[in-house]
This record gives C-alpha cells, structure tokens and sequence, in this order.
C-alpha cells in the first residue's frame, strides 16, 4: 500500500481517503488514470456534462503534486505570454493569454459551488531582490493587463513591508486574482465532489497496462491494474510526472523534477502578522525560486530547490533552513516540524502539454511548476474536446512537443547544465 509522505498537508487534511481498489471488471464513458487536480478536474468537469465516469489513483487521492505543493495559484504559464508572443505568434499568444488566468477561476468556483474548505486566502506576491527584477516585474504587471488581469500593483519602499517585513527585497508585484490554499484539502475536496455528483473512484489501483481495442469503426481502451480492469470509450491520462513508463511517448517529452517543503512549529500569532502582514503568498522571482506563506494554523510554510530527475536532497532542513534565515533572521531558533518534497514535470519548451494519441486517449502534463492553476484549466479543455467543442483545446495541443534529447539517461545533465546557467545569473543579478 502506497501512503502519503509524511508532510504538514498529510497531517492537517480534513477528511480522510478511504476509496477501495478496483476489483474486477468495470465499464464506464471515460476511464481517467490519475488523482491530481489534472484528473480530478477532468472527471468532475466531464461527470457534469452528463458522462460516467471512472478515475484509477496508484496511491491515494493527492499522492502526487497535488497533495503536496506550496498551494500557491500563480497566473499564466511557465513560460509567460510575451515568449508565446514571441516564439508562437499572436493568434497562439492571443488565444492563450485569454486563458492565463481562468485556472484560479476554476478553483474559486470548485470551492464555491462544491463547498470544499480548503483554507483559501486571496492575493499573492512576486518578490524582486534587484532593481532589474522590479523592471521584469512592471513588464510582467503591463503585459498581464494587456490580457485583461487589471488586479495587479507594484509596491516598494516602506510599502514593501506591509506585504512581506524583510531587508531581502527591493519590491514586488501583488497580483490579487491570485491566492492560496491547502492543496491537499483541496484534492480530497474535489474527489468528494465528483463522488457526490456519481464519479467513481478507486485508489490503490494502479494502471499497469493500456489495451487499445479497434472493433469495426468503434476504437475503445482497456486499462489493466492488478486486480481489475476499466473498459473505457475514452481514457485520460493525467499521472504527470508520477506516470513513470506507462506511456514511452509522454515519458519522452517531459521530465520529473523534485522540490522541497519545510513547513515550521506553530508560531505566536503575532509574530506570522509581522512576518507576512498581508498574509499573500509570496514567491520571488529567481529561476530557482523560493516560495512561502502563513498557514491556516499559523505555520511558516516555505518551499525551494530543484532537483533534476525528481527525489529529494539529504536532509530538507539543511537545505531550507538556510534559505528561510536569509529572508527572515527572526525566524532562527523556531523549529521545522516537516519536511517533504515532491515531483513537478518538466518540459522543454516549459509550456503545458495537452494531447491526443489516437482517437481516443488524452492527456495533459508538465506544467514546469507552474501546474495549481493550469492543471484546473487544462481540466476544463479536456472535458471540453471530449464533448466536441474542440477549439480551446487545440491552441494548447498544437504547441510543439518536443522529446528531451537523448532519453532518460541524457536529459538530466542537459538541463542541469541550463539550471545551472540560470542559478548563476540569479546570484550574480543579471
Ligand atoms: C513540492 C511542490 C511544490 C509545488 N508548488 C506549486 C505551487 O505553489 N503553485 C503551482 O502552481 N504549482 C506548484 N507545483 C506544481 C503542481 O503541484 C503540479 O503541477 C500539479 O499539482 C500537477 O497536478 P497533476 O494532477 O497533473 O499531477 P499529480 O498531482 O502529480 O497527480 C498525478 C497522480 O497520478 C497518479 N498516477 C500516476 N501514475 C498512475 C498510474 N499508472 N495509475 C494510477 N494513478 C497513477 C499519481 O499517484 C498521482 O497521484 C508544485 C509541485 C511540487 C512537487
């Protein structure tokens, strides 16, 4: 049986997940493999529009990602609209621009409409260390507005210390369409909601095997775990980057990454509103970024890092203890209480890969760390294209795909070279 880490989410969540293994034989509309926010939202969007639907989780709901990311629901892309502006044109950059920000609607109205208490709080902060960032920074808050985010102001100053009290930064931008969440509340909140509306779920159940069955003009998918099978019109595949080989094709285009979570001992509720006095999560803007914010328990949740390929350094503390002294010293003799990390996925391009291969199974993916939001919209898209209304779905889809250079042993020096370049241009400030 495959368990939750042991992470502050695991240890706080407020319902349990308790859906049986898939025994036997099953037959259903839609069969999707995975029980991320990817999977979760497709099934309850697709469930809504009147389908039946069955989703298979290996472990349990919010295994992956999902269950144990900094919850913090950053806008728009990996890549931002000014690249796809660039590199794709203005039809693309257009037609996903409208998008860039619908994501974190689709949360609020999950939240809404499915009462799911999820410890959501608004607002969101991108924090800049040099004068050059705070000019990234104002780009990033003209060209959001161009696509229509008009909750967007720079602060700096004395300002500055009425979002986030520390010497690190010069400024920032406070995005207020952003926000944050216990995202493992969230994902067992959602499971609730597709149970409720007449979803199954079976967790325990891992995919090992994907039959694709053609009978005359007819193609349908059988999909094998240990003790039963699915057979399905449609299949989602929606494991990211806990998918391992269970499909050679996606596993080519993309690449596990792992980063880290600390989360502190409970700290006096005074010393949480000086810290963070407008209680925003806060990110800063270096390529290998740190992310925090208060929880609803008045935590210090602080997460960073990335490791090429996934897995975790030695000890997280080690490595994050230094990083949360840099930003707050009054936080030096305060106690970690857990440490966890997870796998993102990683593309090339750092753009979203949504798909189809066949007729008949989809998938969406590597969202490069930028996955709360996009894997709600690209939730949306899926059920959208399986119900025929195929136009949204396909700016994503005809983005180029491209396979890691020279396979799985290859990929993680190729891109440790690249972070590294980064890494040094965020420590020289350049
Ligand atoms: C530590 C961490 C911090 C992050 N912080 C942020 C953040 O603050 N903001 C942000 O926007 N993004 C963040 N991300 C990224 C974000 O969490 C992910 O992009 C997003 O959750 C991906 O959702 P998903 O459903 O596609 O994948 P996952 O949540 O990883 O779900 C995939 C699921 O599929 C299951 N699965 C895989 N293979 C099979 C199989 N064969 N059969 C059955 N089930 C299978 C897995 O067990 C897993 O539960 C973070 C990621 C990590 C790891």
């Amino acid at each position: 049986m495959i368990s939750y880490p042991d992470s502050y989410y695991a240890a706080s969540a407020n319902r349990a997940s308790n859906y049986s293994e898939l025994k036997g034989e099953v037959t259903a509309d839609i069969c999707v493999v995975g029980g991320g926010y990817s999977g979760l939202s497709t099934a309850i969007a697709l469930q809504e529009k009147g389908y039946q639907v069955v989703l298979l989780e290996a472990a349990n709901i919010g295994f992956g990602a999902s269950g144990r990311n900094g919850g913090q629901l950053v806008n728009s892309f990996s890549r931002d609209i000014d690249h796809i502006e660039k590199h794709y044109g203005m039809d693309t950059a257009k037609a996903m621009g409208d998008m860039a920000f619908e994501g974190a609607d689709c949360i609020r109205d999950l939240i809404k409409r499915y009462n799911i208490e999820c410890d959501y709080k608004q607002g969101g902060f991108f924090a800049a260390f040099t004068d050059k960032q705070m000019k990234g920074l104002e780009h990033k808050q003209a060209l959001w507005q161009r696509y229509g985010n008009n909750k967007l102001e720079m602060v700096s100053g004395k300002d500055l210390k009425t979002i986030v009290d520390t010497n690190a930064y010069v400024g920032g931008l406070v995005d207020q369409h952003c926000g944050h969440i216990h995202p493992l509340k969230l994902a067992l909140g959602e499971a609730a909601a597709l149970s409720s509306i007449g979803g199954q779920i079976f967790e325990q159940s891992k995919v090992i095997k994907i039959d694709e069955v053609k009978q005359g003009l007819n193609e349908s998918v059988v999909v094998k775990t240990a003790n039963g099978q699915v057979s399905a019109k449609t299949l989602v595949l929606a494991g990211n980057a806990y998918m391992g080989g269970l499909s050679p094709e996606l596993s080519k285009k993309s690449m596990p990454c792992g980063t880290q979570i600390v989360t502190t001992e409970v700290l006096p509720e005074a010393l949480t509103k000086s810290l963070i006095p407008s209680q925003y999560c806060v990110e800063d803007v270096n390529y290998k970024l740190d992310y925090y914010r208060i929880t609803a328990d008045n935590r210090l949740l602080f997460g960073g890092g990335v490791t090429y390929g996934g897995g975790d350094p030695a000890s997280i503390k080690n490595f994050l203890k230094p990083h949360i002294d840099k930003i707050f010293p009054a936080m030096k003799d305060y106690k970690i209480d857990y440490a966890w990390g997870g796998d993102f996925l990683l593309t090339m391009s750092r753009l979203p890969q949504l798909g189809r291969m066949g007729s008949n199974i989809y998938y969406a993916q590597g969202y490069s760390g930028h996955g709360v939001n996009t894997s709600h919209l690209a939730g949306k898209l899926l059920a959208e294209t399986i119900h025929g209304e195929h136009s949204r779905f396909e700016v994503f889809a005809n983005l180029p795909h491209y396979n890691f250079p020279g396979g799985r042993m290859l990929r993680v020096p190729a891109v440790m070279m690249g972070a590294w370049y980064y890494g040094l241009r965020d420590k020289l400030g350049i």
